[in-house]
């Protein structure tokens, strides 16, 4: 699914590097956990993903499906089957959660040559899926994220993931400042979601989101590298030892 090979990166214009040789795989199916203290990249990391022009790659690749992603535009990206959920999702106001959601769908398919959905059939995907993560529809009526509960704002961007259907989601850490309700919003939204076709990579800087999204691998990404990848278990080592230990055993 996606093959990061010897990627080093920098803000553009900018000499210091921040991603200086990260390798990473990540298989179809596989949900990939990435960890790492403060300052060790991870935003960095998603943000190249998403294609964010702010950012240079001046060495290495990114393979997804086996064709590199690094010429593309964001919308290509995303058309493409990637999505990069927010940290901080914006607030758009005068524009309905719904109207949001219909245009981004929308403009998906149209990316790929597909016809546009009629209202009755998004109407119908829209309730479908709403249903199954348990989002009560009166919410789609009001302004994108215009003053949702932090809880509100996560479901909105899981129901956001739901209905575009990504191939490989990047969720940099969408857990930070969530109390437990919203972090399990988040993780139900998530396992409803896993399947053998789609791939997740979650970052996050504490191990509490992986008790209740259990990853396939971890990888301890510290000073624009991954220095360790273990299995779930490494999590919990994280956890226990703090990163500094691991991460100079690894050296
Ligand atoms: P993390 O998400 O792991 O906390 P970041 O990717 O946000 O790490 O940041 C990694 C390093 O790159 C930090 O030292 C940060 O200060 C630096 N950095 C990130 N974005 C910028 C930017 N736009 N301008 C300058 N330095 C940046
Ligand atoms: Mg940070
Ligand atoms: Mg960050």
């Amino acid at each position: 699914m996606l093959e990061i090979k010897n990627l080093h990166a920098r803000v553009a214009d900018e000499g210091t590097e921040i991603l200086r040789g990260v390798d990473l795989t990540v298989n179809d199916g596989e949900i990939a956990a990435i960890m790492g203290p403060n300052g060790s990249g991870k935003s960095t990391l998603s943000y190249i993903l998403a294609g964010r022009e702010d950012y240079e790659v001046t060495e290495g690749d990114i393979l997804y499906n086996g064709e590199s992603i690094l010429e593309m535009e964001p919308d290509e990206r995303a058309a493409s089957g990637l999505f990069l959920a927010f940290q901080y999702p914006l607030e758009i106001p005068g524009v309905a959660t719904m109207t949001f959601l219909k245009t981004a769908l929308n403009a998906q398919r149209k990316a790929r040559d597909e016809d546009e959905l009629t209202t009755p059939e998004f109407m119908r995907r829209v309730k479908a899926a709403a249903g199954d993560l348990k989002i009560n529809p009166e919410m789609l009526k009001r302004p994108l994220n215009v003053g949702f509960s932090g809880g509100e704002k996560k479901r909105a961007e899981i129901l956001q993931m739901a209905l575009l259907e990504p191939k490989l989601c990047v969720m940099d850490e969408t857990d930070s400042g969530l109390d437990i309700d919203a972090l399990k919003i988040v993780a139900d939204g998530v396992n409803a979601l896993r399947s053998p076709e789609r791939s997740f990579l979650v970052i996050t800087h504490y191990q509490r989101l992986l008790d209740y999204i259990v990853p396939d691998t971890v990888h301890v990404l510290s000073n624009g590298r991954i220095v360790k990848t273990g299995d779930k278990d490494l999590a919990l080592q994280l956890e226990r030892e703090g990163y500094s230990q691991i991460i100079e055993e690894a050296a």
